[in-house]
């Protein structure tokens, strides 16, 4: 294997975060970071928190971006929602909801959890049914991941908030959206969402290295009258004008850069051409993986067709099959980079990420280096997969 990192051509990062950064990205971060009296710091920051406004649709109470990636978002919710031995339900879907639950619990405060079912979304029922059986009202937060990145199942926010709502809990109502934010549509206002939680580099098409939660009304109140000890995520001690104080510290300036023009990118394609892209190449991944199921080797993880999601697909390779090896091949022989399986997946899929900055031909490209090295590691799969992926293309008329 040559370990030269020059390769001709573009890259083929097919992983689901991080994920491919627009030229204009780039171009907008290879800047001097300014002096921090600078009044073009504020207007950075303004313009990108008015955007994020925007892709959330709602957020009264405030956006809140902290110099981290996504864990340090969870940590953002934990502290500022949940007091010291504080209650929360966290639905199971996979790594990531246990991977949040294991931070909860490690920060002093206990979890409700209801167990995931392989291939499936949430069962909103779960939800409800832990809700109603709390009848002190201890829980104070039930924190959803919407789509969990390992299993490239997403779960429906409308069907979550109706079991809350049919519960008549006062919880406060946090989505993960770390991997559909700017991939598929969501809505504070409209669904109900107290909290959002997302980072820079999937759906953003950023570098990783902004966290932040976007807030409404009801979860300040609750923040404000939560008395656990804490200062660097507190998001009280973040509403403030100055830049300095939002960020408690130096602002991550060469971020910010390309975040106020990554997100100028999303408004100018327009949201729903942004929503319809990922629809539309999400389903070109869907075709080809249903032509080479066919052989028996691989699979969709997923069981529920609607319940796929628009930024990822996890792929369940047959036993004796291993998509480590296969990533491999496809990194180093076919140049198209995939992940591979997380926590309990870890030797039992791979996952072909399809969101942020992408367009056709990146996702046929690698559509093809996934193919070839199916076939290369002698994986028995159904030879109908890329053609059904053009056959798809063809037939789509979103795009046009
Ligand atoms: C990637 C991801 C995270 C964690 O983000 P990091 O930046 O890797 O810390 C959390 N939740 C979901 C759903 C994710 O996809």
């Amino acid at each position: 294997m040559s370990t030269n990192l020059r390769i001709p051509g573009a890259r083929a990062l097919h992983s689901p975060g991080p994920t491919h950064i627009p030229d204009e990205v780039l171009a907008a971060m290879h800047r001097q970071p300014m002096d921090l009296a600078d009044p073009r710091v504020e207007a950075t920051v303004d313009a990108c928190e008015a955007d994020l406004r925007r892709l959330v649709d709602g957020a009264d109470a405030g956006i809140f971006m902290y110099a981290a990636n996504g864990h340090g978002a969870w940590e953002v919710a934990i502290e500022n929602l949940l007091p010291m031995d504080g209650l929360v339900l966290i639905p199971g879907t996979g790594h990531f909801s246990d991977q949040w639950a294991i931070q909860v619990e490690a920060l002093g405060r206990r979890t409700v959890r209801t167990p995931w079912r392989e291939g499936h979304p949430i069962d909103p029922n779960d939800i409800e049914r832990a809700l109603r059986a709390d009848v002190k009202r201890e829980i104070a937060a039930v924190f959803v991941v919407h789509t969990d990145t390992s299993s490239g199942v997403t779960s429906d926010i409308d069907a979550m908030r109706a079991a809350v709502d049919a519960a008549d809990h006062p919880a406060v109502f946090v989505v993960d959206a770390v991997a559909s934010l700017g991939a598929a549509p969501l809505s504070m206002d409209r669904q109900r969402i107290d909290v959002i939680v997302g980072a820079s580099q999937k759906g953003l098409m950023l570098p990783p290295g902004i966290g932040f939660v976007t807030i409404n009304d009801k979860a300040a109140r609750v923040g404000k009258a939560n008395p656990a000890p804490r200062f660097y995520w507190d998001w009280t001690r973040r509403a403030d004008e100055q830049s300095y104080r939002k960020f408690c510290g130096t602002p991550p300036l060469n971020l910010l850069y390309g975040m106020q023009k990554g997100l100028e990118l999303l408004f100018a394609e327009g949201l729903e051409n942004v929503f319809a892209r990922h629809r539309r190449l999400s389903g070109l991944v869907h075709a080809a993986v249903s032509g080479w199921s066919e052989g028996g080797g691989i699979d969709f993880f997923c069981r529920v067709p609607a319940a796929r999601s628009v930024s990822v697909t996890a792929v369940r390779t047959a036993p004796g099959v291993d998509p480590d090896a296969l990533r491999a091949v496809a990194r180093e022989r076919f140049q198209v980079a995939i992940a591979g399986g997380l926590g309990p997946l870890a030797g039992r899929v791979f996952r072909i990420g399809h969101l942020g900055d992408l367009n056709e031909p990146m996702i046929l490209g690698a559509l093809a280096g996934v193919e070839a090295a199916l076939l290369a590691q002698g994986v028995p799969v159904g030879r109908d997969g890329l053609r059904r992926a053009v056959d798809a293309l063809v037939a789509d008329r979103s795009g046009s």
